[in-house]
């Protein structure tokens, strides 16, 4: 039949889920493998689009239905509405992305006050045609004609009672037929309109109601949730109805072709006897194994299993099925490629990959970095009935147990007592640093995902719930209080689970995570970290994109080796210049005069050249991108509010004020900068702070010469943070050149040191051709780029509006977290095509958050960028990413490298 928005189920292939809906097309593929479906046909989702925009079907779709209901009647041998033997119909809702449960469908339309004698006199089962005629009033009245769920319950719940029934089972025809007429009375009472008697009415006012329920408030939050568009609509399934409900002998059932919590193969799912569909979600009564059908209705279970082996090795993934059995006789209602714990996934990946299914790339194609990321957190066991004690953001996933502190002290005092702490703070800013490091997890009062807690957190690997607006946080007081009232003074044992975002007071049982032992130790075991393990090296093999690891440290250096990083991408150099060394760069901000600035430079020499020899032998063999010194000189000053009040209590009582505060006091209001984002940093700082960058370049050549000394293989870069034009790259480069080349002769070895730029202000990437010039190698900023471009301080929006943004739609998601590919990528890709095109053998390379984003991933492999450079707790993730998006790689290729 040639018709415009209705398609019978003879018609279709799963191809075409767009159109049809997941249900709707895996119905008519299975239709065509020749399964036991129940003939039906699919009304498309261009005809809800139009519902939607206009409140109205399309012209001609109730015509059109009723040409497809002749020929599902003249196929079936039944009409619907027949008073003798009537045709019943499921009308269900089905979008191209799965929604499960979250729209509306409803079984057994074509039921009236006739054609259930009919139903009864032809099936010989008198209850059970009550039975389907009670769940249609029920369904229809809640779902058509919006009468709450809850007053038919009532009924019902009365109705056991007064007859002192545990289930619905008990019920009698005479008990059924009351019910259905209770159910009517409450109908007209709730909404002034009868239960339409016409099957016909039944039907057209049943479809509106499926596209009507696209818009309810269940199918729109987990839309949001899924990034799923608003504007795509559900189609319609209207299918022969199948009776579950018919006696001992019938049933209904979900079943998987594998364990979708494990993955391991075998037969699993739920059985019901004597029910309809809903009646296993919903749980009214308790579903058997699935096994257990074996003994009850072998013939049955014999096809089902048969049925399942097909579909998996049709679609080659793990399927989950709705079945139902009518008197013996086995119907499959739905099969859809079935969702998975991240276990799982990797499981089923390397699974169907041995048993010939599919290859690599698709293999790869069915796990992602967000799995991989999840199968590392460790896991509280269970929240059990602990005392909430705060809710917020889940900035940063997993679980951690340790004594809450509020300050950077006492975070550190205790943590080197070797006593676990909960670092808790209204904020954080970088001077708490030390404390989040020596921390287990950190919890903030105010900010949101993308908040300084929060990302560097998340850098770190660390437990974050931030935006705990409910936590008042007393940090001079040493305690906060919870929503509650509940009191936790500083020391207390509170429990932090970074995946949802809570906080309980005590210590929660916590499980390690196999798969994070395995990515410290390489040591192998069977299961989930045999899955992983291969798919990591089948990424690896893939992947065109080097992966890095942005490490500041020798502890780092070594965890991102361990962790896969093919060096360092970025190695910031600014902690060097805190803790004790903090004095010396006082020193060196106060002075006046060069010879002034000397001593203190001197003094910092030999700490910087121990730290890059210490991290060049953790990275023996790779290159190490060293940063030169990037923030601000002021935020190595002690913070200028606080100074200025020391300083006004103690002119107060009469001291005589510390003359080096009262120095270092003045130097940070000469300092001050109304933007320090946009100030006296990166490149400016090179070029305006003598000798600075002569010393920074120094001891990289020193320590350069160290390891070659000691049989090492170093291979320093150096990287120029926030150049804006050529002139300044051309002369800083020239001063390291000249510092290198000093440093080599003294020592009688050369020291070869490539140097180049970060791009992250938009004048560098829109003339990154001459740039490209002056510059070894480019490595995106991509932070400060997406804070430049958008004109946006990533902190500031954060506190204040980005999360208005995305609740209302402005944003989808945030550009911090995933690259903006229309704007900032935009930039990144005219400035990959114009730096090549000056100099064909330029390096590209990326450092910000986004390089262990993996959206943001595909985005850099198909720009053409050479290499990532991520926090090395998303090392793996990243890597796995990048072997994703190499997509269709030769597998025997793949197999082969290998061996
Ligand atoms: P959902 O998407 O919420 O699972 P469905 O459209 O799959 O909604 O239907 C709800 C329940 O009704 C399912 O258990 C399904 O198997 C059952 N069902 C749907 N159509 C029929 C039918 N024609 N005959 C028997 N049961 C059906
Ligand atoms: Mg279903
Ligand atoms: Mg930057």
């Amino acid at each position: 039949m040639a018709t415009a928005y209705v398609h019978d189920f003879d018609a279709g292939s799963r191809e075409q889920a767009a159109l049809l809906g997941g249900k709707g097309a895996n119905l008519a593929e299975m239709t065509r493998l020749g399964l036991p479906v129940p003939p039906g046909f699919t009304v498309g989702t261009d005809a809800c689009r139009v519902f939607l925009r206009t409140g109205e079907v399309p012209v001609g779709l109730d015509a059109e239905i009723a040409e497809h209901l002749t020929g599902l009647q003249r196929a079936i041998g039944r009409r619907l509405g027949e008073p003798d033997d009537p045709l019943l119909v499921s009308v269900r809702s089905g979008a191209r992305f799965s929604m499960p449960g979250m729209m509306d469908t409803i079984l057994d339309v074509g039921l009236n006050d006739a054609s259930v004698f009919g139903l009864a006199k032809a099936s010989g089962r008198e209850r059970f045609a009550w039975d389907s005629y009670r769940r249609l009033v029920q369904m229809y009245g809640t779902t058509v004609l919006g009468v709450a769920a809850a007053r038919f319950e009532d009924v019902l719940t009365r109705r056991r009672a007064e007859r002192g029934l545990a289930d619905d089972l008990g019920f009698e025809v005479s008990d059924l037929a009351g019910i259905v007429e209770e159910f009517k009375a409450v109908i007209g009472q709730d909404t002034g309109e009868e239960f339409p008697q016409d099957p016909r009415a039944q039907l057209d006012r049943a479809v509106r109601a499926v596209f009507r329920s696209w818009t309810g408030e269940r199918a729109r939050v987990y839309r949001r949730r899924e990034h799923i568009p608003d504007d795509l609509g559900t189609a319609v399934t209207v299918q022969a109805m199948v009776f579950g409900n018919s006696g001992p002998d019938s049933g209904t059932g979900v079943a998987f072709t594998r364990d979708p919590a494990t993955g391991r193969a075998g037969v699993y799912g739920d059985y019901l006897p004597d029910a309809q569909g809903e009646d296993v979600v919903s749980g009214v009564r308790n579903a058997l194994p699935l096994q257990e059908l074996e003994a009850l209705d072998p013939r049955s279970y014999e096809r089902l299993t048969g049925i399942l082996g097909l579909l998996e090795t049709h679609y080659r993934d793990l399927c989950d099925v709705e079945f139902t059995i009518e008197r013996g006789r086995l119907w499959i209602l739905q099969t859809r490629v079935g969702k998975r714990t991240a276990e799982a996934a990797f499981r089923i990946a390397c699974a169907l990959v041995d048993e010939g299914l599919i290859d690599w790339p698709q293999a790869l194609s069915r796990v992602d970095g967000g799995q991989l990321d999840q199968l590392t957190f460790p896991r509280f066991d269970a929240h059990g009935d602990a005392t909430l004690l705060a809710r917020g953001v889940p900035a940063s996933p997993g679980a951690a147990v340790g004594a809450v502190v509020f300050d950077v002290p006492e975070a550190t005092r205790r943590a080197a007592a070797g006593e676990p702490v909960v670092l808790v703070r209204p904020e954080t800013s970088p001077d708490d640093l030390p404390g989040m490091i020596a921390a287990e997890a950190v919890v903030t009062g105010r900010g949101g995902k993308t908040s300084h807690a929060a990302v560097v957190a998340r850098g770190m690997g660390k437990v974050c719930v931030c935006g705990a607006a409910d936590l008042d946080i007393d940090v001079a007081g040493r305690r906060c209080t919870g929503a509650d009232g509940t009191v936790v003074a500083e020391g207390t044992t509170v429990s932090v689970d970074g995946t949802a975002g809570t906080v309980y007071v005590g210590a929660l049982p916590l499980v390690a995570s196999a798969v994070t032992r395995y990515l410290e130790t390489g040591i192998r075991s069977a299961g989930v970290v045999e899955a992983v393990a291969r798919c990591l090296e089948q990424a690896d093999a893939a992947r065109r994109l080097a992966v890095l690891a942005n490490a500041d440290t020798p502890a780092d250096a070594a965890r991102a080796r361990r962790f896969g990083a093919g060096g360092i991408g970025l190695c910031r150099t600014e902690h060097m210049f805190l803790g004790p060394r903090r004095r010396l760069v006082e020193e060196l901000i106060l002075a006046r005069t060069d010879a002034d600035r000397r001593p203190a430079l001197d003094a910092l020499l030999p700490f910087q050249r121990a730290d890059f020899t210490e991290i060049l032998a953790a990275m023996d063999g790779l290159p190490v991108t060293i940063r030169l010194l990037d923030p601000p000189l002021h935020e190595f000053l002690p913070d200028h509010t606080e100074a200025a009040v020391r300083l006004a209590v103690a002119r107060a009582t009469g001291e005589e004020p510390d003359p080096h505060e009262v120095r270092v006091y003045e130097a940070s209001e000469r300092l001050r900068e109304q933007n320090p984002m946009l100030g006296l940093r990166g490149v400016r700082l090179a070029l305006l702070v003598p000798g600075l960058i002569a010393t920074q370049v120094r001891a990289i050549g020193e320590a350069v010469v160290a390891r070659v000394r000691a049989g090492g293989d170093p291979h320093p870069e150096i990287m120029i943070p926030l150049v804006a034009t050529v002139a300044e790259l051309r002369l800083v480069r020239a001063e390291v050149e000249r510092v290198l080349a000093e440093v080599g002769q003294e020592a009688g070895i050369p020291v070869d040191c490539p140097v180049g730029t970060m791009i992250e202000l938009p004048r560098a990437a829109l003339t990154a051709g001459e740039i490209a010039a002056a510059a070894d190698f480019f490595s995106f900023g991509t932070n400060d780029l997406t804070q430049t471009t958008w004109g946006l301080s990533r902190d500031d929006a954060e506190a204040a509006f980005l999360a208005d943004y995305l609740d209302r739609g402005i944003l989808t998601v945030s550009p911090f977290e995933t690259i903006d590919r229309e704007g900032v990528g935009r930039l990144v890709r005219l400035a990959v095509e114009e730096g090549r095109r000056a100099r064909p053998d330029l390096r590209i390379g990326v450092c910000g958050e986004h390089a262990g984003d993996p959206a943001s991933i595909h985005f850099f492999h198909e720009v053409g960028v050479d290499y990532l450079s991520c926090s090395p707790y998303r090392l793996p993730a990243a890597r796995l990413e990048a072997g994703r998006a190499a997509g269709s790689v030769d597998a025997e290729e793949v197999t082969r490298r290998r061996r």
